[in-house]
């Protein structure tokens, strides 16, 4: 697909997702600004970010490195901020350090340790989230709600983290009601995780499918592909 086809689509598909925040902010009172879209580029081609960004997105997420990798390299003369938002590996941390501003799947004290350690003193601190399995479902990676302060707790001397908050991924219930249940969860925990560090502003939630819901539990952060980029061949699953 040429750029400015990719553009026309991509461009309106912004447009339906901004007013779907909207929407979805004003009729449980929130502010839509206080709300950022996270456009979710995995297995996209490069000419899919630019019209993104040509049309005034600057937030977007990678899950995987060495795809990540080649269009950060790529995009380097563009004020891209780039969010990490897949599983990762410890002997990645390097360069998952080096090349992103933010990081949502942390999930343990070790990624968290080595993030620190490579994450170069002259940058500004790595902004990270905690992952948070909120059903416990054995198949999701992502630490359990009552081990949120424990593992903050630890963070707290890593100087070259900012830990900003909590990041889920919730199954998709098709209740609404049912739906909402794991983001409000997700709410409280970060409501407690705030009485401790008042610097945590971000609940990382929301997807295509269920981004109503996580905006009415206090999402903070939506991370959107689908809606905007259309389907993904069949690589990644929930
Ligand atoms: C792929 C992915 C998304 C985007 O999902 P869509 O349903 O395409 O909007 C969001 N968050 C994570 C962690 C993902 O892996």
């Amino acid at each position: 697909m040429t750029i400015a086809k990719a553009m026309h689509n991509i461009e309106k598909n912004l447009v339906l997702v901004q007013k779907k925040i909207e929407q979805s902010a004003i009729s449980c009172k929130r502010n839509p600004e206080h709300i950022t879209l996270l456009a979710v580029s995995k297995t996209k081609p490069i000419a899919d970010i630019i019209a993104a960004y040509e049309y005034g997105q600057r937030d977007f997420g990678e899950n995987y490195l060495q795809e990540a990798e080649q269009k950060i390299a790529e995009l380097t003369d563009k004020d891209i901020i780039w969010h990490y938002i897949g599983p990762i590996q410890s002997n990645k941390t390097r360069k998952i350090s080096e090349l992103f501003d933010w990081v949502h799947s942390v999930d343990r004290l070790k990624i968290a340790r080595r993030l620190n350690e490579t994450h170069a003193a002259d940058k500004a601190p790595l902004n990270i989230l905690l992952q948070v399995n909120i059903e416990n479902e054995p198949s999701k990676s992502g630490i359990l709600p009552d081990e949120i302060l424990p593992l903050a707790k630890q963070i707290e001397t890593f100087h070259r983290l900012k830990l900003r908050g909590l990041m889920a991924i919730p199954a998709i219930h098709k209740d609404p009601e049912q739906q909402r249940k794991p983001f409000a969860q997700m709410r409280e925990a970060l409501t407690q995780l705030q009485q401790i560090y008042p610097d945590c502003d971000t609940l990382s939630m929301g997807m295509t499918g269920d981004m109503q819901a996580a905006i009415a539990e206090g999402s903070t952060l939506v991370r959107i592909g689908t809606a905007i980029f259309g389907a993904r061949a069949n690589k990644t699953t929930r």
